[in-house]
């Protein structure tokens, strides 16, 4: 099982590296000279800003559940040391958290 979860992670990992980099890239155009366009620009860089910050955010969240796949603790709650429901994984595969922790600091 855990050539899967890697493989998983590994692909998640390359997808939000390649959205990173892509939101960094569109961030990077030059602002437009025409008024009108540069308020447009403005509202499409702060939602840019945000999936750069998600993908980022993310991309850390991949790294660590890989560091802690290499450790052997892999699918274990850092929170409560609880095992974390398959399912999740299986929806979520870098989850950290088991659900109950997750909805306990979800609030
Ligand atoms: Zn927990």
């Amino acid at each position: 099982m855990n050539q899967d979860v890697r493989a998983k992670l590994l692909e998640l990992q390359s997808e939000f590296a390649r959205r990173a980099e892509a939101t960094q890239r569109d961030l990077q155009q030059p602002v437009p000279q025409d008024w009108d366009e540069q308020a447009q620009h403005r509202q499409n860089d702060e939602v840019l800003e945000g999936l750069r910050t998600e993908a980022r955010y993310e991309l850390v969240r991949v790294n660590d559940a890989l560091a802690r796949l290499a450790a052997g603790r892999y699918g274990q709650c850092t929170r409560c040391g609880a095992t974390i429901a398959a399912a999740r994984l299986e929806a979520l595969p870098q989850a950290d958290l088991c659900t109950t922790c997750a909805e306990l600091t979800a609030g």
